[in-house]
């Protein structure tokens, strides 16, 4: 599962690339009338089979999830989009029968909000912030998502947007950088892919769908069968 990689563009000729993302067989039943009949919002390219291309790119989880998220701001942000990363969220989310439950509904950077932080982060900061967090505003069951500034010495992708933390103690948290944004402002969604054990996956540069784990990121549109369903199962997903 972990070695799991997305075929980039799906061909007929390319079965056993298909076989490989878990998903349905060739020769198998037609799937319940149900499957890409609501959606069929990203189109199977000409040549490529309907039916395998909804099961790959338009799954619906059975029943609806949401994603419960609770929104906290340090106290030397200077800006708030959090409202932006919501709504580019949830616009490839419902679709899929996920939707976010966001705490405080109207996403505004409230003072019972702002952490008393001010400080550029960085790795030595994580464990800090998550217990000023958890001091501050404690629900069950949901995954806290902590606007503030990123030092730039911090690796990877995360001088750029967002991050999400795995630290002892403590499940999967997110970061997210107030000084940055991104294109297709799915920073957001693609943290909470991360803390749902979504990793990335490259679609390379002709893909016909870049899907929200792709990394750097080009324009993401897609969410695959296999991600919906970790999003669904994940430690701050229940039944809508
Ligand atoms: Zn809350
Ligand atoms: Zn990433």
């Amino acid at each position: 599962m972990s070695n799991w990689r997305y075929p980039g563009p799906i061909t007929e000729e390319d079965p056993i690339l298909i076989l490989d993302t878990g998903t349905l067989a060739l020769t198998e039943n037609p799937l319940p009338e149900v499957v890409g009949a609501q959606l069929a919002k990203i189109k199977a390219p000409p040549g490529i089979n309907p039916r395998i291309w909804d099961e790959i790119h338009n799954y619906r989880y059975p029943s609806k999830r949401k994603l419960q998220c609770c929104l906290f701001w340090t106290s030397n942000t200077k800006k708030n989009s959090a409202k932006t990363y919501i709504n580019a969220a949830n616009s490839l989310l419902t679709d899929h029968n996920l939707i976010l439950d966001i705490c405080p509904e109207n996403a505004k950077k409230t003072t019972e909000r702002t952490i008393e932080f001010n400080e550029l982060v960085d790795i030595s900061h994580y464990e800090e912030l998550r217990n000023l967090v958890h001091r501050n505003h404690r629900h069950n069951g949901r995954i806290p998502i902590i606007f503030c500034r990123f030092a730039g010495s911090l690796g990877g992708e995360s001088h750029d947007t967002g991050m999400t933390i795995n630290i002892e103690h403590w499940l999967p948290f997110i970061l997210i950088n107030d000084d940055k944004e991104i294109m297709d402002n799915l920073t957001l969604l693609h943290e909470i892919g991360h803390a749902s054990n979504c990793e990335h996956v490259n679609s390379g540069n002709n893909a016909a769908v870049h899907n929200f784990m792709d990394y750097p990121p080009p324009k993401r549109v897609g969410i695959l069968k296999k991600q919906v369903i970790k999003l669904a199962r994940s430690y701050f997903a229940r039944e809508a």
